[in-house]
């Protein structure tokens, strides 16, 4: 299928041709015919189907054609307010369509004058925006459409309440549309309630996602490897900009000041951090002047970076979902990724749970630690050496790795000889396959004697 075949406003058709959206993608294809019809509908879709301009486009057109003034898009955070308030300034620039995102931690007062100077669309977090209408300074704004974006985050970030009250200040005569990555049943209610003879689109298979290039590997380390292991896969992948996440927020601290340390483009971003940090963190990031970052699921939740080429799980997720939603930070708009996870002895059996709920490909490798890699350099050097005549050629063999890093190569070779004194030999770090086949068998083991156990327990 062919964008054409929609009949955007020319302004808008020009806005999706400089994106550089060449087809649409399966989402946009079910779902821009229903909302340019006018019709209630509900979108499960995570983040990287292209969800954002399924609903986007529709919109923006019909502002532009005229046949709709305002528009309301309420997103779980503010970090997604603003990414979706930028891809709708992209898609509609060329219709001069005016977006303004309005979220909590800032001042009232530019906010509410811009929505009085009459902005097209408000893209907006729950609670500042259940603010405004309390006080009863956006009545002036009857958006005609209004969009739930990601409901079920909104549900776990504990907003269904604010958002149930936000509906009730908006008018009925609307055309009501909810996007939510999984329906769990407080959303399916919510949906019965504020929407009206809803259709249902839904692409919840990975392959229908924009994105879907995405090579998963995971280590299965000592717990007291993950720092080793993670300096050492930043050292040896070629990585563009990347991602660590981590399950809390003193983690994200320490790593940050630990990677840092070692000279590592990092920086942190949790939600304990004030806003402005938060925003001047991820801006770095984009612009790419900051190449590794570290976070926690909240923090980076929907977050739309280009250019990521990784994503570690410095440790695996609480829950699947979460999984997926990390790994699609990569492999984005049709460029491959790579998602690494670390996982202990002790977390091999959440990562079998959660390869087996999302029907993840992951494959196991190892990888090599300080000695393994200063052997390799020693061999080098050694070869180098023993094809020379060391006491006349020395001076050769030390200019020959000036133009290589000749303080690495000495350090390396140094610290090798200092590896070896210690004997603190070891090729790999992380388990190899026979370990890790070892470690599926006791898990099994466990397995079926559970569920005899549960058997026997039922009989009775
Ligand atoms: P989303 O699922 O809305 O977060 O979109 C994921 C990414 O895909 C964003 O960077 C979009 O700009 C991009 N995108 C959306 N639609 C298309 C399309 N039809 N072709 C290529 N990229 C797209």
């Amino acid at each position: 299928m062919n964008f054409n075949e929609f009949n955007f406003h020319p302004d808008i058709a020009k806005g999706v041709r400089i994106a550089g959206f060449s087809e649409p993608s399966p989402i946009q294809e079910m779902a821009i015919p229903i909302i340019e019809n006018g019709k209630d509908m509900v979108g499960q879709a995570h983040t990287g189907t292209g969800k954002t301009a399924a609903f986007g486009l529709p919109i923006l057109d019909k502002i532009a054609k005229g046949s709709c003034e305002r528009a309301l898009i309420i997103t779980p955070t503010r970090e997604l307010a603003t990414q979706v308030s930028d891809e709708l300034y992209h898609l509609g620039r060329f219709a001069g369509i005016r977006t303004l995102t309005v979220y909590g931690g800032v001042g009232y007062g530019r906010q509410i004058a811009l929505i009085h100077k009459g902005v097209q669309i408000v893209v907006a977090t729950p609670g500042r925006l259940k603010d405004l209408y309390k006080k009863g300074k956006i009545d002036t704004f009857n958006p005609e459409i209004v969009v739930l974006d990601e409901a079920d985050e909104m549900l776990d970030m504990g907003f269904l309440d604010d958002i149930k009250e936000i509906f009730e200040y908006i008018p009925q005569n609307r055309q009501t549309l909810l996007f939510s990555a999984t329906m769990p049943e407080p959303i399916k209610d919510l949906a019965e309630n504020i929407l009206y003879h809803p259709e249902f689109v839904s692409v919840v298979n990975e392959a229908e996602t924009v994105n879907n290039i995405i090579e998963q590997r995971y280590y299965v380390i000592e717990e007291n490897q993950r720092d080793e292991a993670i300096v050492k896969l930043l050292e040896t992948e070629d990585t563009e900009k990347c991602i660590i996440f981590c399950r809390m927020k003193r983690e994200v601290d320490r790593l940050s000041e630990h990677l840092q340390a070692l000279g590592f483009s990092a920086k942190g971003l949790h939600g304990d951090m004030e806003q402005d940090e938060r925003d001047a963190v991820i801006k770095a990031y984009r612009r790419g002047e900051v190449k590794i970052m570290i976070a926690t699921d909240v923090a980076a939740r929907g977050l739309d970076v280009k250019g990521v080429s990784h994503v570690f799980n410095y440790h695996i997720p609480f829950d699947p979902q979460s999984y997926v939603h990390r790994i699609g930070r990569t492999g984005r708009a049709g460029k491959s990724g790579q998602a690494i996870t670390l996982v202990s002895t002790e977390e091999f059996k959440e990562l079998q749970r959660i390869r087996k709920e999302v029907g993840a490909e992951m494959k196991l490798a190892t990888i090599e630690n300080s000695y393994a890699l200063q052997h390799d350099d020693y061999e080098a050097i050694m070869t180098k050496i023993n094809s020379i005549n060391i006491t006349q050629d020395a001076k050769i063999f030390t200019e020959s790795y000036i133009l290589n890093d000749k303080d690495l190569i000495l350090e390396k070779l140094l610290s090798y000889y200092l590896t070896r004194e210690s004997g603190a030999f070891g090729g790999t770090i992380g388990f190899d396959e026979t370990e890790v086949q070892d470690l599926m068998a006791s898990y099994n083991n466990e397995q079926t004697v559970i569920n005899k156990q549960n058997r026997r327990k039922k009989r009775r």
